[in-house]
Order: structure tokens, then C-alpha cells, then sequence
């Protein structure tokens, strides 16, 4: 394990076309602190957790001091913003630090959200307030928990620096670690300003760099578009089975590498609700939370527009139709291990979609429904209708449904082991809303307590967690009707 001082650092990002990014040093924070440290962020990168006590810590992530071996960049992209091209985006308020290589060759970029105002800032001030980089911070611990990929979040650092958002708060910064941050928008931006040269040199690096078995293909280009649509068809089967909703899937917050990323105003369902917005700006719902399949769609056919000058039309149509097809499969076996369910049958695709109507229909909670169903053995389910009490009336739907539920498990092989999948699937624990904003309201105050607490239970949400059962138990109603604006 290193410290800040004894780790490798790269910076091959600023080897390609000045084009892509401007040099810019970080502007400082005024009494800058550690509000929170992930000690298993720190282990991807082999840097030690004590580093978090070292002052020099605090003053390089907020922008106080430098680093050798550092070289910040902030990254220019483009991309569509709710469906329209916006020429002018860029990193407007973090910067690439630099990139971590690790002792078995693995890169992780180091990037500083909230450092201030660069080239592509246009109107903003650069800054991130304390509140977004918890529900960040907070996101990725859940995201990994539940084993969707995502981006990671080493630190937090406060500070006293106001900011003016609907009222004035403090500024922040957020260390957030990855194996890249290329964006879908990376590309538009060369492609429409009609760099074609570059983007041919940034494909070509992110075959070397993400994809390197592909380079010895007969068409890498090709099968790295298919890649990419690969990638994000799992990302986004994780997010329709969990109940995950983005909120701003614009093309400049899709990751080439299939991460979640760039959380803003997220939410996950609390009740089962397939229209659900959780941008509160969001006004057509745009990025509702059954829109997501197809949007995601909508900006893989934008990347491989952009893509044009290195794809033909067959090979782009061809990664659109793998997207489909892969978030089809991928959805459905997630859903039948939320089901327990081994084998296909007949019945299934009717039995799933009685079941989302019946949700929708009662306002369940989504999580609670499916952990609940986790626990009850295929004796007891024609009798488990009280079991469901607190989520649901006890109509004589439910009871129809667990009974054609009980005669579907009558074809699986092992009871025991259904259970015991699908507590692996369903978790117990979900970052509500609520709970982010008990947390944000806590920190504000300077009481971190509640962020450790919640971190513990994110990272294993598949486990019991004895002294944590208040987290698992269903919203109150303020916490369902939170509005989450974009404001960051
Ligand atoms: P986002 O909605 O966070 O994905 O950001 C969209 C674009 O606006 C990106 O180019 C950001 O860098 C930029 N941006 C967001 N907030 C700020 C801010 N406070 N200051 C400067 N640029 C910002
Ligand atoms: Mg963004």
C-alpha cells in the first residue's frame, strides 16, 4: 500500500490532441476538511487508508496544493442534452487530475469534481455543494453494492467556501475514481466539429486502453462500438431490475465503459411506479424510468452517428441490434433470479406481468416486495398474504397471484436454494431518497455519523444487518415526494 507520495501516477489522456482538454490547476477552497474517506476506494488504487489523516490530503483534493506526478485537465466533450446537440460542454467544474497505475497495470483516473471554474464552465461558478457530492459519494458505494458498475468516490473534502444555489450552501469536492471518463460525448464533439483525424487517435486509445483484446480483430472499430452497446445493455438491465432511475441521460453522462455515472438528481423506486421522474426538471419525462431502455437506445444510435467516419451503416445497426437483444436477455435473467426462477416456462412472461401491474396498481414499495418474497418458503406462500401487510391490501388479487406464483415453483428443483438466491438479488437495503437527504441534512451540521452508517449497509445490501433495520423499512411519506432538482 502507498501514499499520496509514493503512488504511480500516468497521465496518457494528455497524450492525445490538445483538442480534447485544457491544462488547468485547481482553484483552492477556503478551510478545506475531510468530510468522509472510503477506505475501499483507497484499496483499488493501493493507497493506504491512513493517507486520509494526512494533512496533505485535504490540501491537494481541495485544490489547496499540488502533487508531482499530477498534470489536471479538464476534459472538452460535447453531447445532447434532453435531445439537443450542445456544442459547448466540456468539464465546467472538475478536472482529470491524473491517472493512478496500480502494480498489475490497471489505470484509475483521479478526477476532482467541484474544483472550480474552467474553459467550459459558460455560466457556472465550477463549484459542487456538499449535498450533491454525498448523494454521489452515497451512489457509488450502492451502485457497487448491488453489483452494477459504476464509478467510485475516494473522498469528500468540505469546505467554507459559499456557494449560491436556491440558497447559499458550501462548497465541496468529490475524489472520484475510475477506469475512465469518456463519454458517448467525447466522440460527438469530434465528429460534429469535424476533427475526424482525432477521433480516429481517441478510438484507437480506447481500444488500447478498455479494449485491447479488440485490436487484433479484423474490424476493431466495429466490435468496439458493439462493445460499448454491450456494456451499457447490462448497465441498463441492472438499473430496470434494481429500480434505478438516472435521471439526466444525456449523451455526455453515458460512459463508454457501460459505468453508471455522473449522478445528479437519481432516485430508486420507492413505490413501483414505471413512469416514475426523479429529475425534478425533467418536465416531459424525458428520462422517466421506463424510458430508459429506449433512451439509452436513442444515444447508442448518437454515438454511432458519431462514429461514421470509422463505422458503416451495418456495423452500427449491428451493436444496436446486439444492445437489444443483450438488455432483453439480461434483463430477463435478472428478474428471474428476483423471482427465483431456474427454468423458462410458459407462464412466466404472464405471471411477470400481472405482477407489475399488481404493483403499480397498489403503490408498492418495489424493494420491500420482492426482499419480502425472498423469505417465503413455497409451503407458506398461499398463506403469506398478511406477510405483505405493511405494502399491501390483502386483495384477493395478491392471494390469486401467490398461488399461481406457488404452482410455477412447483417446477424449480430446490426451494431452499430459490430462497437463497433471491436474497442475493433483492436487496434489503436501497439508498431512498430519504435517506440520502437525513444524511445531507446530518453533514451539514458537521455529524458524519449517519454517512458511515448507510455506507456500511450500501456496500452489502444482499445482508442482514442487525443494528441497521431501520434503513429497511419502507419511506416515510415526506421521503417519497422529495423533489431533486439538478441543481449540484
Ligand atoms: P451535469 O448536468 O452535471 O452533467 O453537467 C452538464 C454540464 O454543465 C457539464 O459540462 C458540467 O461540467 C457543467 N456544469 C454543471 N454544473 C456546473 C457548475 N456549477 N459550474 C460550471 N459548470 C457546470
Ligand atoms: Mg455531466
Amino acid at each position: 500500500m502507498k501514499t499520496l507520495s509514493t503512488l504511480t501516477f500516468a497521465n496518457s489522456y494528455c497524450d492525445l490532441p490538445d483538442t480534447l482538454g485544457t491544462r488547468i490547476t485547481p482553484q483552492p477552497l477556503d478551510n478545506p476538511f475531510l468530510v468522509h474517506f472510503n477506505p475501499l476506494v483507497a484499496e483499488k488504487i493501493e493507497l493506504t487508508s491512513i493517507t486520509a489523516l494526512d494533512p496533505s490530503f485535504v490540501d491537494v483534493f481541495s485544490g489547496n496544493a499540488t502533487l508531482v506526478g499530477l498534470s489536471p485537465l479538464a476534459m472538452k466533450y460535447c453531447g445532447h442534452q434532453f435531445g439537443q446537440y450542445n456544442p459547448d460542454l466540456g468539464d465546467g467544474r472538475g478536472l482529470l487530475l491524473g491517472e493512478v497505475i496500480t502494480s498489475n497495470s490497471i489505470k484509475w483516473d483521479l478526477h476532482l469534481k467541484g474544483s472550480g471554474k474552467t474553459p467550459y464552465s459558460r455560466t457556472g461558478d465550477g463549484r459542487a455543494v456538499l449535498r450533491s457530492s454525498i448523494r454521489e459519494y452515497l451512489a457509488s458505494v450502492a451502485m457497487e453494492g448491488l453489483g452494477i458498475a459504476t464509478t467510485h468516490a475516494l473522498a469528500i473534502i468540505g469546505s467554507e467556501t459559499p456557494v449560491a444555489r436556491e440558497k447559499i450552501e458550501t462548497a465541496a469536492t468529490l475524489i472520484r475514481v475510475t477506469e475512465s471518463h469518456l463519454r458517448f460525448g467525447h466522440f460527438e464533439y469530434l465528429f460534429y466539429s469535424g476533427q475526424h483525424a482525432e477521433l480516429q487517435q481517441l478510438a484507437d486509445y480506447v481500444i488500447e486502453h478498455h479494449f485491447a483484446e479488440l485490436a487484433t480483430t479484423d474490424s476493431p472499430y466495429a466490435e468496439m462500438f458493439k462493445q460499448i452497446c454491450h456494456r451499457t445493455a447490462i448497465m441498463i438491465a441492472a438499473w430496470q431490475a434494481v429500480g434505478f432511475a438516472h435521471g439526466v441521460m444525456n449523451t455526455d453522462n453515458m460512459s463508454i465503459l457501460g459505468l453508471t455515472f455522473d449522478y445528479g438528481p437519481f432516485g430508486f423506486l420507492d413505490d413501483y411506479d414505471p413512469h416514475y421522474i426523479c429529475n425534478h426538471s425533467d418536465y416531459s419525462g424525458r428520462y422517466a424510468f421506463d424510458q430508459q431502455p429506449s433512451i439509452a437506445l436513442w444515444n447508442l444510435s448518437a454515438l454511432g452517428y458519431a462514429l461514421t467516419p470509422l463505422l458503416d451503416k451495418t456495423e452500427i445497426d449491428h451493436g444496436l441490434e446486439h444492445y437489444q437483444h443483450q438488455l432483453q436477455q439480461q434483463y430477463s435473467h435478472n428478474m428471474r433470479q428476483k423471482l427465483g426462477l431456474t427454468l423458462t416456462n410458459d407462464v412466466d412472461s404472464v405471471l411477470f406481468s400481472d405482477l407489475f401491474q399488481l404493483l403499480q396498481q397498489h403503490h408498492v414499495d418495489y424493494s420491500l416486495f420482492f426482499r419480502t418474497l425472498s423469505y417465503i418458503t413455497m409451503t407458506d406462500l398461499p398463506h403469506s398474504c398478511s406477510l405483505f401487510s405493511e405494502l399491501f391490501p390483502c386483495t384477493s388479487d395478491l392471494k390469486k397471484w401467490l398461488d399461481r406464483y406457488q404452482q410455477r415453483l412447483l417446477l424449480e428443483p430446490n426451494d431452499n436454494q430459490r430462497l437463497a438466491v433471491m436474497q442475493q438479488h433483492n436487496p434489503k437495503y436501497i439508498l431512498r431518497n430519504y435517506l440520502a437527504q437525513q444524511a445531507i441534512e446530518k453533514a451539514q451540521q458537521g455529524d458524519y455519523k449517519l454517512i458511515d452508517q448507510l455506507m456500511t449497509v450500501l456496500a452489502r445490501p444482499f445482508d442482514e444487518h442487525k443494528h441497521a433495520e431501520v434503513f429497511a423499512q419502507l419511506p416515510p411519506h415526506w421521503g417519497k415526494h422529495l423533489e431533486i432538482s439538478c441543481s449540484s
